[in-house]
């Protein structure tokens, strides 16, 4: 199944700055379906053209019983169009192969972005559900699209047979490369019957995520996202609702937004330096307690060292979270290997937790009632009994500096307890010394005179 895309852009070889792939190499990327390979059949200042070549492996597909396409019939799952057409393995190359491009990043060229230019996408093979041609024509012209088709025959030497669902479609629009990701990323799946995904929650994430700022006023938006969500009704009613909302929203969002980003950056900080830390122990297996949706097991993940990376919670819905922030599905199987994620709960001994070198316990010991930190106590530093373990917690004497929060309140509806500097530590040094840990703290955040950092942590080693 090919892919590919033109410019005339002048120069037409900043293609190559924008995709982030250099136009004289060859380069594959894994899929969990097989591989993806990105090369450039014509690269010159006046005409670049980038394919996507989808080399699905129909084995693999069949083993990890992905693909919903042909259980109609005995060999539907062995014989089937997948290899050969746009389908939603599509939209997971794209994001695979062209990620930088399509989060909009182009750092040898910035600028380049959000130039408009002109471009064309030409689609070898599309099949279509019953609509055909009205269909494709009814979703991308409203874009701005110029849409030119050529349907396929069932088979040219039987002319009586008629004409297939298949089409070659041409492209042709002057708008950002993103833009233009974004819109074949969403639309290529909605065209397609045959999902391979499993839709879920994550999906709606995925869907108005690329869909943000041109789905919400596109006139077949309800047609669109009934379809990418594979007429799962529940999930579709939700994710219009959102798509319905994101204007409105978007004024009584403007001041929390603001609150929400630095909140973000104070965790962002304190998730490298959690990082930080875990890296200096040269620990290779670590596990993540209380990984919520798996944001420290993202950063653990690109980094080498780690080759056993595990992440457990109590919530099954944040695990799904996790699963979905990490494109779980679409992970290429050598990465797939290096981490693995379980539910359980911190105050019953598990054997699960045993055999890691290092644990992470970031922002969770304040979601226990304080009587159960007792058993987190044993569970922890007793039975896994890691040689390190990075905790974070918040410092409640930092709270008076929230402009926001009322006296005596704490930072979210479920922390059960937040603690002063001195009662972590108090808690901390007296835990260690019972099990034989060393233990030292380090403030988390911009640190104040008078209250300390937003956050605190304690450092246990064996
Ligand atoms: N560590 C993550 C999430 C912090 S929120 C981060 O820093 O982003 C706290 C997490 O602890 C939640 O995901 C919650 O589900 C989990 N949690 C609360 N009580 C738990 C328990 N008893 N056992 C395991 N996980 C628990």
């Amino acid at each position: 199944m090919l892919l590919t895309i033109s410019t005339t852009h002048s120069p037409a070889t900043d293609l190559g700055y924008l995709l982030h792939k250099h136009p004289d190499k060859f380069q594959s990327v894994d899929l969990s379906i097989g591989k993806a390979h990105i090369f450039y059949p014509e690269s010159a200042p006046e005409k670049a053209t980038v394919a996507l070549l989808l080399d699905i492996d129909p084995i693999d597909m069949v083993r990890g019983s992905r693909n919903m396409v042909g259980k109609g019939f005995a060999l539907g799952q062995y014989v089937n169009d997948r290899p050969y057409v746009a389908s939603s393995f599509m939209s997971v190359a794209i994001a695979k192969a062209f990620s930088t491009a399509m989060n909009g990043k182009c750092n040898a060229r910035p600028e380049l972005v959000s130039v408009k230019m002109p471009l064309e996408a030409k689609i070898a093979v599309l099949p279509t559900p019953s609509g055909g041609e009205t269909l494709i024509r009814k979703l991308f012209e409203p874009l701005g699209y110029e849409v030119k088709l050529q349907r396929h025959a069932l088979d040219d030497q039987f002319t009586e047979w008629g004409e297939s669902k298949y089409y070659t479609v041409v492209l042709r629009h002057t708008l950002t490369l993103q833009a233009l990701l974004a819109h074949l990323y969403v639309l290529i799946p909605a065209l397609d019957n045959d999902k391979h995904y499993f839709v879920s929650q994550g999906e709606i994430d995925k869907l108005l995520e690329k869909g943000k700022g041109w789905l919400e006023n596109h006139p077949e938006k309800e047609q669109i996202t009934r379809r990418y969500l594979i007429n799962v009704g529940a999930l579709t009613q939700e994710a219009l609702a959102r798509l319905n909302e994101l204007n409105t929203e978007k004024v009584v969002e403007e001041v929390p937004e603001e609150i929400k980003q630095k909140k973000q950056t104070l965790h962002q900080q304190r998730l490298t330096q959690v990082l930080e830390q875990l890296k200096e122990t040269k620990a290779k297996s670590v596990i993540d307690l209380g990984c919520g949706e798996g944001k420290l097991l993202r950063m653990l993940l690109k980094e080498k060292q780690f080759e056993k990376i595990t992440g457990m919670d109590v919530s099954f819905g944040e695990l799904i979270r996790a699963k979905n922030k990490l494109y779980w599905d679409e992970m290429a199987p050598k990465q797939k290997e290096r981490i693995q994620l379980f539910q359980g709960a911190l105050t019953y001994r598990d054997q699960r937790l045993e055999g890691y070198e290092a644990a992470a316990l970031v922002e969770v010991i304040e979601h226990l009632d304080e009587s159960r930190l007792q058993a987190l106590e044993r569970v922890v530093f007793e039975f896994a009994r890691p040689k390190n373990v990075i905790m974070t917690t918040p410092n409640a004497e930092y709270n008076v500096k929230y402009e926001t929060m009322e006296a005596g309140h704490m930072r979210h509806t479920d922390h059960r307890f937040e603690w002063t500097r001195e009662e972590f530590e108090t808690w901390a040094t007296e835990l260690a010394e019972r099990n034989h840990y060393k233990v030292t703290f380090l403030p988390v955040g911009p640190e104040d005179a008078d209250v300390g950092a937003p956050s605190q942590m304690g450092i246990f080693t064996l």
